[in-house]
C-alpha cells in the first residue's frame, strides 16, 4: 500500500514539467526542511523540469536555510503538479494558491483527520515529513539523486521535529533513514549551531520565564507571554511562541503550556506534553495536533482560565491513576 502510493506519486512526478511545493504557515524546520529538501532532489534528479517552493510566509530562526523562490504570476500554477508536505488540513496551508495547480499529492505525518489532495500519502506514525520524503528517496534510489544541500534540509528537520531523535516517534527506521543523510556528507557542527546557539538576550528572557512561569496543584507549568511581556524584551511572535520550549524539562511536570497573546487580542495556545495525550485538550479549545504536542486559541482571559482548570484535572488524574512518569 505505502509502496503503490510512493509509486503512484513518483509517476505523477515523472508526468509533470512544472511541479511546485507547498508547506503549513509558520513554518518550523520539519516544513521548511521537507519542502526545501524535496525541491533539492527533484532537481538534480529531473534537471529539465521547473521545481519552485513557493509559499506566503517565513521563519526567521529558519532564514540561514536559505530562501524559498520568488512568487510566479496565477495562472503560471495551472500547468502544475502541486506537492504539499507537513499541513494536515488544507486550510493550514501558507499558500492557498495550491488548490489552483492541475493536481495535488500530499505527503504528511500528521492524523489525517480532513484528508485533501488528489493522491494523498499520509504516515501519521513518523517522526517527521522528512523521515518520508527520506524514505521516498531510499525507494527510489535507482531514480532519485540525493545532494548535500538535499540532505542538510531533511536532517534539519528530522533533528527538530524529534526534539533531536528523542520523542517517541522515534523508530529505528528514523535513525537508519537520518543515516542515509550523515553518509552524504552535511557538516553537522555548523547546523546544530546554526540551531542551537543562543544570544545572551535569549537566556536572561528564559530566566525571566523562569520567574514568571506558574505551576498548578499538581504540576502543570504555564507561561503568559501577553503583550507587556513581548514589549519588554521586543519578541516578534515567533519568538514569543518559542517561549513554550523552556518549560519542557521539570521533573514531575508532565504538561505544560504557553499563552501566547496575538495581534487580533485571541491568545495562542501550545500545549506539550510527556506520557499524558493532549490533543484531545486541544480539540476542546478550537485546536488539535499530536498526542503530546498540540495548539489551541482562547478567546477569552476565562477562556485560559478553563483551559488551565481542565490540563490540570487532566494532569491530576494521570498521576494518580498511573505509575513510572518522571
Ligand atoms: P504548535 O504549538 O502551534 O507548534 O502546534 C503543535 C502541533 O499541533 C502542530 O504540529 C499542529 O499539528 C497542531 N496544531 C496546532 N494548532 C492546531 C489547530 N488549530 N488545529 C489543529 N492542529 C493544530
Amino acid at each position: 500500500m505505502q509502496y503503490e502510493i510512493m509509486k503512484k506519486i513518483l509517476e505523477k512526478i515523472k508526468e509533470y514539467n512544472k511541479i511546485i511545493i507547498f508547506r503549513h504557515f509558520r513554518p518550523d524546520g520539519d516544513a521548511i526542511g521537507s519542502t526545501m529538501g524535496l525541491r533539492e532532489i527533484l532537481r538534480a534528479s529531473f534537471p529539465e523540469k521547473t521545481v519552485l517552493v513557493l509559499n506566503a510566509d517565513m521563519s526567521d530562526y529558519l532564514a540561514f536555510l536559505g530562501g524559498e523562490d520568488e512568487p510566479i504570476a496565477d495562472e503560471e500554477y495551472a500547468d502544475a503538479l502541486a506537492i504539499i508536505v507537513d499541513t494536515g488540513t488544507a486550510d493550514r496551508a501558507s499558500n492557498k494558491k495550491f488548490t489552483l495547480c492541475r493536481e495535488v499529492v500530499k505527503i504528511d505525518h500528521h492524523i489525517d483527520d480532513k484528508p485533501y489532495g488528489d493522491i494523498s500519502w499520509v504516515e501519521d506514525f513518523r517522526s517527521s515529513s522528512c523521515e518520508m520524503i527520506v524514505k521516498f528517496y531510499d525507494t527510489f534510489r535507482d531514480e532519485l539523486k540525493m545532494t548535500k544541500e538535499a540532505a542538510t534540509f531533511l536532517y534539519c528537520g528530522m533533528v527538530t521535529d524529534s526534539g533531536r531523535f528523542h520523542f517517541r516517534s522515534v523508530s529505528g527506521e528514523t535513525l537508519r533513514l537520518a543515516g542515509i543523510l550523515l553518509d552524504v556528507g552535511i557538516d553537522i557542527d555548523t547546523l546544530y549551531a546554526q540551531l542551537y546557539l543562543r544570544d545572551f538576550d535569549s537566556l536572561k528572557l528564559e530566566s525571566y520565564v523562569y520567574e514568571k512561569m506558574q505551576m498548578t496543584e499538581s504540576g502543570v507549568a504555564y507561561i503568559y507571554v501577553d503583550r507587556a511581556m513581548q514589549e519588554r524584551f521586543g519578541l516578534t511572535q515567533e519568538e514569543s511562541s518559542a517561549v513554550v520550549s523552556h518549560l519542557e524539562n521539570i521533573r514531575g511536570s508532565l504538561i505544560w503550556i504557553a499563552f501566547i497573546d496575538n495581534k487580533d487580542g485571541s491568545i495562542r495556545v501550545r500545549l506539550r506534553s510527556r506520557f499524558v495525550t493532549v490533543n484531545e485538550l486541544a480539540s476542546k479549545y478550537h485546536g488539535g495536533g499530536h498526542d503530546c504536542a498540540s495548539g489551541a486559541t482562547c478567546y477569552s482571559h476565562e477562556e485560559m482560565q478553563a483551559l488551565i482548570a481542565d490540563a490540570e484535572a487532566l494532569h491530576a488524574k494521570y498521576k494518580s491513576e498511573n505509575e513510572g512518569w518522571l
